[in-house]
């Protein structure tokens, strides 16, 4: 069943050749016990690993079962090692990590070894050892368990590597009885320096001597048989399924993610952290504008853009250099044609007529609310007239409070422009300047006032109020206190009044013809936004547009204009532009810092999974020679690596959306901002699994593929180091 042809083993270092074996020519059986013996250094060892497949020989041919081993692939001798070999060392036999029983699970085809192998393991005694672990077992005990997986596996030969040298001659006598009864049925080839003992219960003894064979004898005494082989060890055994073995592979690797507790805790605490920190970098770097007011506008229902046509212009200034400039320019209502045209929406104008500002108000100069420093909440300016319709009221579901106006010298004025009124009186243009008090919007119906510039002015009977919605509980203490933590608020407050439907003073339907006004000065218009997100970024994105037709005339002759865009406006898309420079540097500086941390992750969890392995040398030699392919060791420690791995962006995911939030809570609720200005995104968990998974997998696949590259011999040798 065995036959080596010629032989030859060198050894090639970098000084020195050793020839290990020289020209062997031997056969053996399909039984017996040959005991090869021989000097230490001899060959002996080097000759059992060719017979294992373990080692490959420098010249000569190894026959197993007819079978050229020269000519079998690499899977091949896998699976004849799983098959139809089972190795005994002196150490380095079982998984130190598993019991007994694991150890023995390992190699069978199905898991409860104590019925289907009981009779087996009963003469080897080692069924009361089967919840013990390696290391608690004594060394005769281990070489016992090593012969039962042996025999479970189904092994026609059995190689034994001084199975007796680190025991005692007691210990060392059974097992010896124990190889001779299975020897009977089997093959066993023992390697051993004892020659004494082997040559007691040798049936052949080959001694080596210097990589050749000196002696090859058959022993004569012929001992009496006491105990019979179980039944079962003659019955052949077909190779286990491969889904049995990855099943094996899985329970390895939860087992080994379960060791090493205290180190795997250090390094995951640590990565945990790094991975929170650089979830909280990546929301910060990926902020941007336009998708976060779209959020916001979204979420919020804001009832309006105002949008405006800017201009971009360059500026010569010959020794100063060039410095860009922006400004708004009034459409006709061509352009504003178009611009509804590119926004797919109707718009609603405002026209230039009477901006400036309210007249009436009356401001007692020795309130304190209203000193330089403060001009907070309280502006009379005025950007321009609306023509109000019942439509435009519905349309932004505003509230009328009064009539509308119906001659060109009615007005109505916002609920904004009535809250001023109250806050100073109306002062009148006749009787001496007489201030009324105006506490209701009654008290300000029917009086009269005068809107526009200082020389040039329109007088207006109010004739009703109009509810623009403003958030007053946000705004309208600021016209008392302005404190650090209120400055974004009291920014976005400034730039929502330059141009919103609070500004606005609201003029009868037709005003312009029958007030025969040109109405090419449009100062802006109102559109409603998106019902979506993805709608509202599409309107955002217009203000990207650039428009290099009809610009306006440049100003002066160093100028040029070079395009027009628009300007879209509401009190969020201030809200997020007061925090936006924050933020937008807060993400350049971040972006840098993320990838630092992001480098020393990635260091940690490659030296972390590449020291998986160098613990493991031992069991994957031990695997090997059990017949586990490379392939199928390769899955274990992907298998480990994934089960960290998981533990750790499970943690990571849950920890940095829990950080993100309350962070963004904690930030919008200090400033007082309308919206969360960082957010927990698919990019986290992403960025999360991506670099946990790959990096791990990749520290277990570097030294692992390294140690794959070696023959099952040289792996096990590294684990005996
Ligand atoms: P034995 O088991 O009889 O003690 P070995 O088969 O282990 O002997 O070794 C035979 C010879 O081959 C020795 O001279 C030893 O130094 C050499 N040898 C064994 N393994 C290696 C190896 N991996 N690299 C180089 N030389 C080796
Ligand atoms: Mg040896």
């Amino acid at each position: 069943m065995l036959e080596l042809k010629n032989i030859s083993k060198v050894y090639k270092s970098k000084k020195r050749k050793s020839q290990a074996l020289n020209g062997i020519n031997v056969s053996f059986g399909d039984n017996g016990l040959v005991c090869v013996v021989g000097e230490s250094g001899s060959g002996k060892t080097t000759l059992l690993n060719i017979l294992g497949l373990l080692d490959s020989p420098t010249c000569g041919e190894l026959f197993l079962d007819g079978t050229n081993v020269n000519e079998l692939s690499e899977k091949e001798k896998d699976e004849f090692r799983s098959q139809k070999l089972g190795f005994i060392f002196q150490d380095l036999n079982l998984v130190e990590s598993y019991t007994v029983r694991q150890n023995l699970q390992l190699v069978s085809e199905r898991d409860d070894i104590e019925t289907t192998h009981n009779e087996l393991m009963e003469m080897l005694g080692v069924i009361e050892l089967l919840d013990k672990f390696p290391k608690e077992i004594s060394g005769g005990q281990r070489q016992r368990v090593a012969i039962a997986r042996a025999l479970i596996k189904g092994s026609k030969i059995l190689l034994c590597d001084e199975p007796t040298g680190s025991l005692d001659s007691t210990n060392a006598r059974k097992i010896f009885e124990t190889l001779k009864e299975i020897s009977k049925k089997k093959l066993v080839v023992v390697v051993s320096h004892d020659v004494e003992t082997a040559s007691k219960y040798a049936d052949r003894i080959i001694e080596i001597e210097n990589g050749k064979i000196k002696s090859d004898k058959l022993a004569c005494e012929e001992r009496e048989d006491r105990q019979e082989l179980p039944q079962e060890c003659n019955e052949h055994k077909a190779a286990m399924s491969p889904r049995r073995k990855a099943k094996q592979l899985f329970s390895i690797a939860i087992r080994y993610a379960k060791l090493k507790r205290v180190r795997f805790a250090f390094m995951s605490v640590t990565a945990l952290l790094i991975f929170i920190m650089l979830s909280l970098l990546t929301a910060i770097a990926s902020y941007n504008e336009n998708s976060l007011v779209a959020r916001t506008v979204n979420a919020q229902g804001a009832d309006y853009f105002a949008v405006t046509k800017q201009f971009h212009g360059v500026y010569d200034a010959t020794e100063y250099g060039i410095s860009e400039f922006i400004g708004d320019v009034e459409m006709t209502e061509l352009e504003t044609k178009q611009l509804e045209k590119d926004f797919g929406t109707e718009a609603d104008r405002v026209y230039a007529f009477n901006e400036g500002s309210l007249k009436n108000v009356h401001y007692d100069s020795n309130d304190p609310a209203i000193t330089p420093s403060i001009p907070g909440f309280y502006s009379t300016g005025i950007h321009g007239s609306v023509e109000l319709t019942n439509e435009f009221i519905e349309k932004y579901d505003y509230t009328l409070y009064g009539r509308l106006p119906q001659e060109t010298n009615e007005v109505v004025l916002s609920e904004y422009a009535f809250k001023i009124f109250k806050f100073g009186g109306y002062e009148s243009d006749v009787n001496g300047r007489e201030v009324t008090p105006i506490n209701t919007h009654d008290d300000l119906i029917g009086k009269e006032i005068r809107v526009g510039e200082n020389g040039d002015y329109k007088k207006f009977t109010v004739v009703g109020i109009l509810d623009t919605k403003l958030d007053y509980e946000r705004y309208d203490f600021l016209g008392e206190r302005i404190d650090d933590k209120l400055r974004f608020r009291y920014d976005e407050f400034k730039s929502v009044l330059e141009i919103s439907p609070h500004t606005a003073v609201y003029v009868t339907e037709n005003y312009a013809e029958r007030a025969g006004l040109d109405k090419d000065v449009i100062k802006n218009v109102f559109i409603k936004p998106a019902k979506t997100v993805k709608g509202i970024k599409k309107q955002l994105a217009l203000g990207d547009l650039k428009m290099r037709d009809s610009l306006p005339p440049p100003r002066a002759d160093n100028e040029t204009i070079d395009y027009c865009f628009y300007k879209l406006q509401n009190e969020i898309i201030c809200a997020v532009r007061g925090v936006n420079s924050i933020f937008e540097t807060v993400a350049k500086i971040v972006g840098i810092v993320a990838i630092v941390f992001a480098v020393i992750l990635v260091l940690l969890i490659l030296s972390y999974f590449s020291g998986v392995i160098s613990d493991r040398i031992k069991d994957v030699g031990v695997l090997r020679t059990n017949g586990f392919s490379k392939w199928q060791i390769c899955l274990l420690f992907i298998f480990e690596a994934l089960i960290l791995s998981a533990i750790i962006a499970v943690a990571a995911i849950i920890m940095s959306a829990i950080t993100l939030c309350v962070g963004g809570y904690v930030f919008k609720s200090y400033y007082d901002l309308l919206f969360f200005p960082v957010r927990f995104s698919i990019l986290q968990p992403l960025i999360i699994i991506g670099v946990q998974v790959v990096f791990a997998t990749l520290g277990i696949l570097i030294p692992l593929i390294r140690l794959m590259r070696k023959k099952p011999v040289e792996i096990i040798n590294a684990g005996r180091q």
